[in-house]
C-alpha cells in the first residue's frame, strides 16, 4: 500500500494547479475562437451580399430597361457596363435585337400610313363624285357616266388591296411557293405574248432578244408574275415608238432574266428607293400618265428572294432601264 509523503503531496498539488491553468487557457482560447468564427461569419455574409448585389446590378438594369420598353419607347437601349463580360455581351445581343424590332415596327408603321394614304385618295374621289351626282336631279345618262367614271377608281382600289394582301402574305411566309422544274424560256415567251397587244397598242416594239433553255426549281405562276410586272412597268414608262427586249441567259451557274427598255429611265438618286413599298419616282408623273400602286417591284423582289434569287435595276434617265433577275439554275436544257 502506497503512503503519500509530504514531498509527494506537494508534487501532486503542483500538478493539479498546472492542470487548472491549462483548462483555463483552453476555455479562453475556445471563447476567442467562437467570437472570431461569429465575426468571420458575419463579415462573409455581408461581403457575399455586397458582391451578389454588385454582380446583379447589370441584370437589374436590363430588367428595368426591358420593363420601360414599349411600342412608344423602342428607341431605348440597355446601358453597357463596359466590362466586356457575359452580362455585357447579353446586353449587346439584346440591344441588337431591339434595333431589329424597332426597324421592323417603323417599317410597319410607314407601310400602314402609306396604305391608308393610297386608299384614301380613290375613296375620297368616289365619294366626291357620288355626292355631286346626288346633289341635284340627274338623267339616267348622267348617272351612268358618273358610275363609269368611278370604275377606274374601283379598279385602283382593287389593285391596291390585292397587292397589299399579296405582300402581307409573302412577308408572313403564307404564300406556298411550288417547287417544280420551270423552263424559263417557255414561261417568259408566254408572258411576252400576253403583253404584246398592250405594247403594240402603245406603238412599242416588244421582243425576245435571246433565250437560253435554263431550268429553275420554282413556282411557274409567281415567276410569270415577276416577268409580267417588269413588262408592265416597261410598257408604262416607255414613250411610243420605244423598244422593250427580254432575254434569258446563263450567268455563272445562275439563270438570268433581263427586261430592257428605252423608256424615260430613273434618276440615280431615286434608283435605290424603287424597291421600297409605295415608292413612285415622281408620284404626280406616275399618277397622271401611268397609274401604279408603287408595289410592283416590291412584290417582284419578295417573289425572287423566296426563290433564293436577287433582283437589281440599272437606269439612265431618258435612255432606258434594265432590270436583272438572277435565279439559282437547276440546269440548262
Ligand atoms: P408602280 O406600280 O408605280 O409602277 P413599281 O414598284 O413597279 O410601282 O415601280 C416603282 C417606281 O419605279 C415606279 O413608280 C416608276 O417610277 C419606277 N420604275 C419602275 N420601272 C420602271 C421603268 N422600267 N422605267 C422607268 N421607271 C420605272
Amino acid at each position: 500500500m502506497a503512503v503519500a509523503t509530504p514531498a509527494g503531496r506537494k508534487c501532486i498539488a503542483q500538478a493539479s494547479y498546472k492542470l487548472d491553468q491549462v483548462n483555463e487557457s483552453l476555455t479562453t482560447i475556445r471563447g476567442i475562437c467562437a467570437v472570431v468564427l461569429v465575426v468571420v461569419l458575419i463579415v462573409a455574409i455581408l461581403v457575399g451580399r455586397f458582391l451578389a448585389r454588385r454582380s446583379l446590378r447589370p441584370v437589374q438594369s436590363i430588367t428595368a430597361t426591358a420593363e420601360r420598353i414599349g411600342v412608344r419607347g423602342l428607341g431605348e437601349r440597355i446601358p453597357l457596363a463596359g466590362t466586356n463580360d457575359e452580362i455585357d455581351r447579353l446586353a449587346t445581343t439584346l440591344n441588337k435585337m431591339l434595333e431589329r424590332i424597332e426597324r421592323f415596327v417603323r417599317q410597319m408603321q410607314q407601310f400602314t400610313a402609306d396604305a391608308s394614304h393610297e386608299l384614301r385618295t380613290p375613296l375620297a374621289a368616289l365619294r366626291g363624285s357620288a355626292e355631286v351626282a346626288l346633289s341635284q336631279k340627274r338623267s339616267t345618262d348622267e348617272l351612268r357616266q358618273t358610275l363609269e367614271e368611278g370604275i377606274s377608281q374601283y379598279e385602283r382600289l382593287q389593285r391596291v388591296a390585292e397587292d397589299l394582301l399579296l405582300l402581307t402574305r409573302l412577308d408572313a411566309g403564307e404564300v406556298v411557293m411550288r417547287r417544280e422544274a420551270v423552263v424559263l424560256c417557255d414561261s417568259v415567251a408566254d408572258v411576252v405574248d400576253l403583253y404584246a397587244p398592250l405594247a403594240e397598242e402603245k406603238g412599242l416594239s416588244l421582243g425576245i432578244e435571246s433565250c437560253d433553255k435554263a431550268v429553275v426549281q420554282g413556282d411557274d405562276g409567281r415567276l410569270r408574275q415577276v416577268v409580267g410586272n417588269l413588262l408592265d412597268n416597261s410598257i408604262k414608262y416607255t414613250p411610243p415608238s420605244g423598244r422593250i427586249s427580254v432575254s434569258v441567259a446563263k450567268a455563272h451557274g445562275n439563270a438570268r432574266i433581263q427586261v430592257k427598255d428605252s423608256g424615260i429611265g430613273i434618276a440615280a438618286n431615286e434608283l435605290s428607293n424603287v424597291f421600297n413599298r409605295f415608292y413612285r419616282v415622281d408620284s404626280s408623273r406616275s399618277a397622271v400618265t401611268a397609274p401604279g400602286t408603287g408595289l410592283g417591284l416590291s412584290i417582284c423582289q419578295s417573289i425572287v428572294e423566296a426563290h433564293g434569287g436577287s433582283i437589281t435595276i440599272e437606269s439612265t434617265p431618258m435612255k432606258g432601264t434594265c432590270v436583272t433577275v438572277l435565279l439559282p439554275a437547276d440546269g440548262f436544257a
